[in-house]
């Protein structure tokens, strides 16, 4: 499974996955105008079905990586129109869905964690057309049974929070989730990612849970794994990371491709 999954990622080196979540909505007329303006024929609310997703925020993830805001944003104009796949292959059969609205979406009262910055989400609305080809897709976002996607991008910078490399360009010595000792104390490895790139994809299948283990790095197209020793005990878990927050977090595993694992085992 995991080399096929790395033979569709081919040519997508520094391709990053993340977790979306999808939700309901309904068609409004505002919708259906924006909708229109992509759309090859003029189309009636009973043609199409509507959905949103969250594909990604600002918070610290379970890889120790956060988007700048500003990362956000790039985020929302590179995936604006883009076609939605029903899994990890584009191809024309699994072009089921567009992006016709993406925005910001920023809490009037929840920072994120360690920053003056407020909470925000790139939220995408998207439509399909309410073929009998998409019935089943289309009951299961509706039911509630088909609520996560992943989306593929590329960032331009990952900060380390440590020593301030950008590990786009060159890997630092310091990995994401571990701690280390600096004049202040003890301080986490956070990865902040900004300027992105590319967006890949926005696939309705939940991002693979199989995951390689130990900590790892894949910023610049070649993924370095944490070197096993003694001195290098499994991460700490996420602080003030409540159970509920830890199985939602367990949820979001991301998938690294198996081509690097192979190259981490030579
Ligand atoms: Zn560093």
């Amino acid at each position: 499974m995991a080399e096929r999954n790395d033979q569709r990622d081919h040519g997508r080196d520094s391709m990053m996955r993340k977790a979306a979540t999808l939700g309901r909505q309904a068609v409004t007329e505002d919708d259906l105008a924006l909708i229109n303006q992509l759309a090859a024929e003029e189309m009636t609310a009973d043609q199409v079905f509507t959905f949103k997703a969250v594909l990604c925020d600002n918070k610290l993830d379970r890889h120790f990586e956060r988007f700048t805001r500003k990362a956000l944003d790039e985020l929302r104009a590179l995936f604006m129109g883009k076609t939605v796949i029903k899994d990890h292959n584009p191809s024309a059969d699994n072009q089921v869905a567009r992006i016709y609205k993406t925005e910001l979406v920023t809490s009037a009262t929840e920072l994120v964690d360690g920053t003056t910055e407020p909470y925000t989400q790139l939220v995408a609305h998207c439509y399909m057309l309410t073929l009998e080809s998409n019935a089943d897709l289309i009951a299961e976002i509706k039911g509630g049974i088909k609520k996560e996607g992943s989306v593929g991008f590329r960032v331009s910078s990952a900060i380390c929070s440590i020593c301030g490399t950008d590990n786009a360009k060159k890997y630092c010595r310091h990995w994401p989730g571990k701690t280390y000792d600096k004049d202040e104390g003890k301080v986490l490895c956070t990865f902040t990612l900004d300027g992105a790139s590319d967006a890949y994809e926005f696939s309705l299948v939940a991002v693979p849970a199989q995951r390689a283990a130990g900590v790892s790095k894949s910023y610049t197209g070649k993924t370095e794994y944490e070197p096993e020793t003694p001195d290098n005990p499994p991460a700490p878990p996420e602080p003030g990371a409540d159970p509920e927050a830890a199985k939602e977090l367990e949820m979001r595993a991301r998938y690294v491709e198996a081509r690097l694992r192979s190259n981490a085992s030579k």
